[in-house]
């Protein structure tokens, strides 16, 4: 089953430029989290994250290498 995306709507990043969660190197993530500090949608972007294995930029408040960790503390985590 496809996972729900209508969290999406209420996104705090919805009308920003996508480059922003996309930065070249994690050192440059910080303006992409502060945005997603004050999102309402914080949680559910960060589980579709870890439930759709995005690899690249920041979901739900967590550069890559932080999802990474998240996923090794929850094995149920796909
Ligand atoms: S948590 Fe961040 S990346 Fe996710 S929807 Fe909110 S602002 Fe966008």
């Amino acid at each position: 089953m496809a996972p729900r995306l209508d969290w999406k709507q209420r996104a705090a990043c919805r009308d920003l430029d996508t480059s922003l969660f996309f930065p070249e190197s994690e050192a440059d993530a910080a303006p992409a989290k502060a945005v997603c500090t004050g999102c309402p949608v914080r949680e559910a972007c960060l589980d579709f994250a870890l439930t759709t294995r995005q690899h690249d930029g920041v979901w739900g408040g967590l550069s890559e290498s932080e999802r990474r960790r998240v996923r090794r503390r929850r094995p149920t985590a796909a």
